[in-house]
């Protein structure tokens, strides 16, 4: 498998990266080319399965990247981590889209259920037989490796729309169960964008021109495309999502640190090295709720790499700081789990809105209301999330200051 899930895989993969960051990433980032024979492309980083699962932050990935080129070669690639913390802080501030996705995923999936045209479509979306061979390429390659490339996203999202004219959401949750960096924010505003939902009105039109000039370093040469759709009308819904106000977690006091509690490492926050504790904890309990992507069956290429994320996280944590480390497997369990250790008190690293925060919410909630847990949300989070209200723009013209602000030197 070409995605280790642990830390140290994360680092290797970085510092392999980190000479390509500055203009060669600029100037090839948009090339979908081949995957080599070993699985990592040189023109972008595939850091983004670590990055989801929390095993390395963005403040390390862009420490490291401004340590060896200049913040002007490395703009392009610093921003597209950005659009990362752009989108989880606009889906935090509009949360009904999480839940509209969902809705409407499901019910798509129950009208796919009684029509067998749709399902016919559906399966030759899903398992490369449409006939369009650039598209089919894809699909396979997404079920086969877990990862695309973002061009080809982009690509096949707005083909999926507007040329097999599929519902979106069937389609991002096609994604999230095969994308082993698959994102609840990134995911969902994404295939949003590409039909003109994020930015109200403006789509995007895949054509066969820029398929091949973007495609043309394929082994067998440019991907082909035939009869794609020549517009993209804009999709509409009925529901105006209105920005809900950032309620962020106050920083947790000095006790909440003090022996004895737990530490909860799940699907977004596997490692306890980006967290910065200041004091050890006296247990490890580790969640991975990769299930609770879909309703449908997720990929084992996820599945694998979100469960093994938190194990070898947990494994980790539990010999950095000489304590237990507890899976917390079942909804339910986390009482007697912390009953057991005789511990009453949890950090939580911060859940954003996606299913691993519908999974472990239920249980949490008590905890939280009771004061017995405390959140920890990190600076570039509690910094950049104020300005991620509309465009990415908004997000854009601050990451210089944002970056000074949380003491990130150029
Ligand atoms: C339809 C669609 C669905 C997507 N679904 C996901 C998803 O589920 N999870 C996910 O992490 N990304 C998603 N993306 C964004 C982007 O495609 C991936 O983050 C990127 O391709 C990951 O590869 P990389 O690590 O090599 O990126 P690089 O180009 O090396 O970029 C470095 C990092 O910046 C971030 N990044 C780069 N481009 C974007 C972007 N357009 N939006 C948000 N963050 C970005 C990622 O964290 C990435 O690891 C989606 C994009 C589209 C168009």
């Amino acid at each position: 498998m070409t995605f280790q899930p642990n830390r140290s895989a994360a680092l290797t993969r970085l510092d392999e990266f980190l000479p390509c960051a500055g203009r060669h990433y600029a100037n090839s980032r948009n090339y979908d080319d081949s995957v080599p024979t070993d699985g990592m492309r040189q023109n972008v980083s595939q850091l983004s399965p670590w990055l989801h699962a929390g095993l390395i932050s963005e403040v390390e990935v862009v420490e490291a990247v401004l340590d060896q080129h200049s913040p002007d070669a490395s703009d392009k690639f610093i921003a597209e981590v950005f659009w990362r913390v752009y989108f989880k802080g606009y889906l935090e501030q509009r949360p009904t889209i999480w839940r509209a996705f969902c809705d409407q995923r499901d019910a798509a999936m129950a009208q796919m259920a009684s029509n067998s045209g749709l399902q016919r479509a559906y399966g030759e979306a899903t398992e490369g037989r449409t006939g369009i061979a650039a598209f089919d390429h894809w699909a396979r390659e997404l079920a086969e490796t877990g990862y695309l490339h973002n061009h080809a996203r982009m690509w096949f999202a707005s083909i999926w729309i507007f040329t097999l004219k599929l519902d979106w959401t069937l389609g991002a949750d096609f994604f999230l169960r095969h994308l082993i960096d698959g994102d609840a924010a990134s995911n969902t505003l994404s295939w949003r964008w590409v039909g003109g939902l994020h930015t109200k009105g403006k789509t995007y039109l895949a054509r066969a021109d820029n398929i091949a000039r973007y495609t043309a370093n394929q082994n067998g040469g440019p991907l082909s495309v035939a009869g794609l759709a020549e517009d993209a009308p804009a999709l509409h819904e009925d529901t105006e999502h209105e920005r809900q106000a950032l309620e962020l977690p106050p920083a947790p006091p000095p006790i909440a640190f003090d022996a004895p509690y737990a530490l909860l490492l799940h699907d977004e926050a596997a490692s306890h090295v980006p967290l910065n504790l200041p004091k050890a904890p006296s247990l490890i309990i580790g969640a991975a709720r990769p299930d609770a992507r879909s309703s449908e069956p997720v990929g084992d290429l996820a599945l694998d790499f979100a469960h093994g994320s938190v194990e070898s996280g947990a494994a980790e944590a539990a010999q950095a700081f000489g304590c237990d480390a507890k899976r917390w497997g079942e909804a339910g369990d986390l009482a007697g789990l912390l009953k057991d250790a005789g511990i009453d008190r949890i950090l939580v690293p911060y859940l954003p809105v996606g299913w691993t925060r519908d999974a472990l919410m239920a249980d949490l909630a008590p905890l939280i209301e009771g004061g017995n847990a405390a959140v920890l949300l990190d600076d570039l989070r509690r910094t950049t999330w104020p300005h991620a209200k509309a465009g990415f723009f908004g997000v854009k013209k601050k990451i210089e200051s944002v970056l000074g602000e949380i003491g990130v030197a150029a």
